[in-house]
């Protein structure tokens, strides 16, 4: 999942960056309100992390011109302890939630998975498809109770592709998922990818619609929406 950090407090961000790396994001980062609303406007991220003072533009300005535009990622914002006038502001504009400074690490991982869960249509930390089963908190994933070792790309290429069952999901919008904006994009880096990540699962998850990208079918049974 890709996400965009705006934060100008070189500190905190060095932190949150290093946080949401470890936790599985791949995380592109402004620290100027106009670079910030640029980037939110033209790539497609998974979840946005706003603060709201910048310099250049301040984030209640850039999140209204985002949602005007019809940019609809989830945005958590952050704002300063106490200022209940913040947040009434921030939600009425937009945002999907907030989160007061100082807060803890663990307190904005969780939100934000929850965030870009809820965003994917998924209401819990756990997914299971068949017999694979993916653990966002954990962010492990077994196959009939085995865990299987991945790199942090392989997790997220499974996990997104497992948070979007369903749907044909593009090489382009991979490559835009899985890596930060500077890799060297490489068509076939996907590829190989998810040929290693089949090899490790042992099962047929992930299947290829040839010349339109990849596919996981939703569970079969209960969790199936029934045809209307
Ligand atoms: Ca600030």
């Amino acid at each position: 999942m890709r996400l965009l950090l705006v934060e100008d407090d070189e500190r905190l961000a060095e932190g949150l960056v290093a946080a949401l790396t470890a936790a599985g994001f791949v995380v592109d980062r402004a620290a100027d309100g106009r670079a910030a609303w640029f980037k939110g406007d033209t790539e497609p991220y998974a979840a946005v992390i706003l603060d709201l003072g910048l310099p250049g533009m301040d984030g209640l300005s850039i999140l209204r011109k985002w949602r005007a535009n019809d940019q609809r990622f989830p945005v958590l914002i952050l704002t300063a302890r106490g200022d209940w006038h913040e947040r009434v502001e921030g939600i009425d504009a937009g945002a999907d939630d907030y989160l007061p400074k100082p807060f803890r690490m663990e307190e904005l991982l969780a939100r934000l998975r929850a965030l870009v869960r809820r965003a994917a249509g998924q209401a819990s930390a756990v997914i299971v498809n068949g017999p694979v089963v993916l653990d966002t908190r954990r962010m492990a994933v077994s196959v009939e109770g085995v865990p299987v070792h991945l790199s942090p790309q392989e997790y997220r290429l499974v996990s997104y592709l497992m948070q979007h069952a369903g749907r044909v999901v593009s090489q382009l919008e991979l490559t835009e998922q899985l890596y930060a904006q500077d890799f060297e994009r490489d068509s076939n880096a996907v590829e190989v990818l998810v040929g290693r990540v089949r090899r490790k699962l042992g099962i047929n998850l992930i299947q290829t619609r040839r010349g339109f990208g990849y596919l996981v079918e939703p569970e079969r049974g209960d969790a199936e929406p029934r045809p209307t």
